[in-house]
């Protein structure tokens, strides 16, 4: 595969940092561009594009999303042949407190970039969407197929009102966008707000864990280099516009996974137990038959391989 040249929103992040890292490894250039500012400690962000820093072929530029002159001149001078599309504000429960700041960042950001894009005269896209979209589902795996028209909270409306505006896109100017739905990501430098990594923290520190409802219900956690290697595949297969599930089949039980991190990091977990969340849905679950068979796709990881790298990263950290 030739070297190519990917704008990557959103660079900074958990995932973004990864994917820009496996990106530069393949002799990729890459462009990040994300604000910094939004959904926690810029200080993370930071220490994240640090390991980038000074690498051949790739640059950072702080900006907003939002700010269309910023877009055209990155677009301008740069020439992307790929727009990689991972900024957001990302995580279910923070969006029922500030919907109107999901909506501004991920929709309008996402507008803005495609507007940007069609003036530029770009037309590769790919775009970090969310299991979430599938909203409440209690049996069996998810397929692209299944409607999802009632998304269980603003976060993941606003994930679904991406994956539209890519397909308007490519319906009224042929925009190729390649949606990929992510199963709840993990391992090292994953966002703070999110469940491995708090119950990884807790529990080493010997704290007591929240654990909302009975503990049945259940995520399709995937490691986060399995993702990356779906979303390398994505850049390099232009596919018109699709929408296309990256996770792992295999949900686990959120007690399950609470007891798996305490044999991980040696302690016993101290849990206790929390109504239900608004905006939280009982089962992921991940049909990736469209993967395997448009990307490759197939996750290595077991939870026990990635649970100890992350629990690695965050008692390193403590
Ligand atoms: P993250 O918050 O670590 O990364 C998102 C990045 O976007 C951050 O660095 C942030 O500063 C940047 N950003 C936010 N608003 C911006 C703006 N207006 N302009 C420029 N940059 C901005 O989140 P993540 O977990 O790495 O998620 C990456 C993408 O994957 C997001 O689109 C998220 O919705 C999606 N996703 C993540 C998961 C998961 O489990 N982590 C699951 C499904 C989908």
């Amino acid at each position: 595969m030739p070297a190519r040249h990917i704008l990557l929103t959103g660079g900074a992040g958990f995932i973004g940092s990864h994917t820009a890292e496996a990106l530069l490894d393949r002799g990729d250039r890459v462009t990040v561009l994300d604000a910094l500012d939004f959904g926690y400690d810029a200080a993370e962000k930071r220490a994240n594009l640090a390991r980038m820093a000074g690498r051949e072929g790739f640059r950072f530029v702080q900006g907003d999303l939002r700010d269309g002159g910023l877009l055209d001149a990155l677009l301008a001078q740069h020439r992307p042949e790929v727009v990689l599309h991972l900024a957001a504000r990302a995580g279910v429960r923070q969006s029922l407190l500030d919907p109107s700041s999901y909506v501004s960042i991920n929709v309008r950001g996402t507008v803005t970039l495609l507007e940007a894009m069609q003036r530029a005269g770009l037309g590769r896209l790919v775009f970090a969407s969310s299991s979430s979209v599938y909203g409440v589902r209690s049996g069996g795996a998810f397929d692209e197929s299944q409607a999802s028209e009632v998304p269980a909270s603003p976060y993941a409306a606003s994930k679904r009102a991406g994956e539209l505006l890519c397909g308007t896109w490519h319906h009224l100017y042929g925009l190729q966008s390649t949606c990929l739905r992510f199963f709840t990501v993990y391992g090292p430098r994953q966002r703070p707000d999110m469940a491995i990594r708090i119950f990884t923290e807790r529990i080493s520190r010997g704290e007591p864990v929240r654990m909302f409802g009975d503990g049945s219900s259940a995520r399709d956690y995937t490691y986060v280099s399995d993702i990356v290697q779906g979303v390398l595949a994505a850049v390099d297969r232009p596919l018109g516009h699709v929408i296309v599930n990256l996770g792992n089949r295999s949900p686990t039980p959120l007690r399950e996974l609470i007891e798996a991190i305490g044999r991980t990091v040696g302690r016993e977990p101290v849990v206790e137990q929390v109504g239900e969340q608004p905006g939280d849905v009982p089962l992921t679950c991940a049909d990736i038959s469209r993967a395997r068979d448009l990307l490759d796709y197939e996750p290595q990881v077991s939870l026990e391989e990635g649970l100890r790298a992350t629990a690695d990263w965050v008692r390193a950290r403590l």
